[in-house]
């Protein structure tokens, strides 16, 4: 019996929009393509009429902080977060350590374990922060994860030698190293230059330098060490172009990742937002910003991830008196959709085919998933979202997330997430979540 039948549809795939119908059940696709080629279902359970609407696979977000015993507060755990990635049409997460280390093959498996009685999404883990390589990586690998999180800045700042020697261990099992890309030492001296405590100074305390050069870097060890390399968050469009240059040379895969917040702010939006734009990398220059769109825009940039993290207003509000109290990291799962279908398609700086591959499939590239997850191809994951198009006010009194504020407060855009699918189960719509924390399954990812 089918489940879902979706019609008049623009159902989004690589390379096409075409008008066309999605067909759902036992949770996997059954057709997706024109209305001709798409067999009428006899019996379907649901009939979704998305007239205007467009049809894309369910967004994966390859880097979210969403869950940590030790540093997040109550009401801040994999439950609340991926409830709030569900919303905002994401449906599967590749979640990251925050403070609490993952690099054995036990935190592996515990944290898979604690989050899959917690997750609205399917998720994987990416083990880190690594600071000393003499981990077991084949045993990590085999608990379900060949991806590796390291860090040229503190607080997690790995050595030289370290990060070459992981790159090295990791290249040989099979595996991949993603790098926090900021040089410590320019960090280092760029701090020791500023006085105040206003937000300014913290966008001054981490100069575009640090990131090219750790950039580049990260480049070279990936070729020394022969392992595929994922630059994680770049924050500016010089930085694309400098990790550019290794995908076409480089003997190893290099994949680069943004995030929306580098393409949505830039350091002239911290005067009126302050505490609310605390993220590292620190925002750039605007004419940074307009390169980086451009990155993403011609390929440069692969994919676009969030970094999500989540804290609560009062917690952060804090920061208007002393920047360097709250904790940087900026919440995003749920608005990075609709901020690249309104900002990026609908203004005209990328077109639903881009989108598709930027949120859907190149992260389910990278994280081992494509296409069961990242396409609408017969037989993979129903995960699907509907977006609509109309202008409202972003506000997070709209939103799921539970910490009560967006960077984006106040915007006007102009597409907004309208039913999301996931597994062949309508898990929400709009911005109202109707699945049930456990409902997520943990992607183990061997090799
Ligand atoms: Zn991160």
């Amino acid at each position: 019996m089918t489940d879902i039948h979706i019609t008049n549809a623009r159902v989004v795939r690589a390379g096409s929009v075409q008008q066309g119908e999605i067909v759902i059940s036992d949770g996997t696709i059954d057709a997706a393509g024109s209305a001709s080629s798409v067999p009428t279902p006899t019996d379907p359970e649901t009939v979704i009429d998305a007239d205007g609407m467009v049809a894309l696979p369910g967004a994966i977000d390859v880097h979210t902080h969403m869950h940590d015993d030790d540093l997040f507060p109550d009401g801040i755990d994999f439950a609340s977060q991926t409830a709030s990635a569900v919303a905002g049409g994401v449906t599967t997460v590749i979640e990251l350590p925050t403070q609490t280390p993952v690099t054995t093959p036990e935190a592996v498996r515990k944290k898979a374990k604690t989050c899959s009685a917690l997750a609205h999404v399917d998720f994987g883990l990416v083990a880190g922060n690594i600071q000393d390589p003499s981990i077991d990586v084949t045993g990590i690998i085999d608990a379900g994860t060949p991806d590796f999180k390291t860090f040229t800045a503190d607080p997690y700042l790995a050595s030289d030698a370290s990060i070459a020697r992981l790159m090295r261990r990791a290249g040989d099992a099979g595996g991949t190293v993603r790098v926090h890309c900021e040089t410590q030492g320019l960090l280092d001296d760029a701090r020791s230059t500023i006085d105040g405590d206003e937000p300014n100074a913290y966008m001054d305390s981490r100069p575009l330098e640090a990131e090219l050069d750790a950039i580049s870097r990260a480049g070279y060890f990936a070729e020394y060490a022969d392992c595929p390399l994922h630059v994680v968050h770049i924050s500016s469009g010089s930085g694309a172009r400098e990790g550019g240059r290794f995908k076409s040379r480089a003997n190893v895969p290099v994949t680069l990742e943004t995030c929306p917040q580098y393409l949505a702010f830039s350091k002239a939006d911290v005067a009126e937002k302050g505490p609310f734009l605390k993220v590292n990398p620190s925002l750039k220059s605007d004419a940074e910003r307009g390169r980086l769109w451009e990155a993403v825009r011609d390929g440069t940039i692969d994919l676009i991830g969030t970094d999500h993290f989540p804290t609560y207003r009062e917690t952060r509000k804090a920061g208007w008196e002393d920047i360097w109290e709250p904790y940087a990291g900026l919440p995003g799962v749920e608005t990075m959709v609709e901020f690249l279908a309104s900002e990026g398609v609908h203004e005209g700086r990328i077109s639903w085919p881009r989108l598709h591959e930027l949120v859907c499939a190149a992260p389910a590239r990278k994280a081992g998933m494509y296409p069961r997850k990242g396409s609408l191809r017969v037989g993979t994951d129903a995960d699907v979202m509907l977006i609509r198009a109309g202008e409202y006010e972003v506000s997070a009194a709209d939103h799921t997330f539970v910490g009560g504020w967006t960077p984006y407060e106040g915007q006007r855009w102009s597409a907004r997430v309208d039913t999301v699918i996931a597994g062949g189960e309508i898990v929400a719509e709009d911005h109202e979540v109707l699945s049930r924390a456990g409902r997520g399954q943990f992607l183990d990812r061997p090799l």
